[in-house]
């Protein structure tokens, strides 16, 4: 299927005409390498300020928390699948949660200190977006909860 010679975008940190429509031409090191003038170029403000700044969007606002279409939850930033709609719940907080990634591997934690709190910050593994915080607090069987922004998600229907 792939011919090399019209491949000769892949991974090289210097293309920057990857859309998030075209994740499969992207590795990991393209997607870490951009900066934020790029991202704020294929992001909304919204989708920036909360993925790329670790913001948070109000409880309750986002177009995700109340959704219940099936299919799977995609980083907004990259297109990599990070959630299924099968593992998402109600969780009353008025962000989507789910109660686990669709692999451990598409999601990179680490301990978040900021605003006083110690939380556990969910991160989208292939390009870094701040995607939300992961709580113990969740339902059976994982008893987590990834408690995740609408604007770092983008949902393709089953
Ligand atoms: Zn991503």
């Amino acid at each position: 299927m792939s011919n090399p010679q019209n491949n000769t975008t892949a991974g090289n940190p210097a293309n920057t005409s990857c859309s998030i429509n075209q994740p499969a031409a992207c590795g990991t090191a393209h997607w870490q390498s951009k900066s934020d003038d790029e991202w704020k170029a294929i992001l909304t403000p919204d989708q920036y300020r909360i993925a790329r700044q670790a913001g948070t969007e109000q409880a309750f606002t986002g177009k995700y928390w109340n959704t219940k279409t099936p299919g799977t939850y995609c980083c907004a930033c990259c297109g990599q699948e990070l959630f299924s709609s099968d593992t998402k719940f109600d969780s009353g907080t008025g962000w989507p949660s789910f109660w686990q990634p669709l692999q451990a591997a598409a999601v990179r934690e680490h301990s978040d200190t900021s605003y006083g709190m110690v939380r556990t910050e969910v991160q989208c593994a292939r390009c870094g977006a701040h995607l939300g915080h992961v709580f113990s607090d969740g339902p059976k069987p994982t008893g987590l909860r990834y408690c995740m922004n609408s604007a770092s998600l983008e949902l393709k229907p089953r």
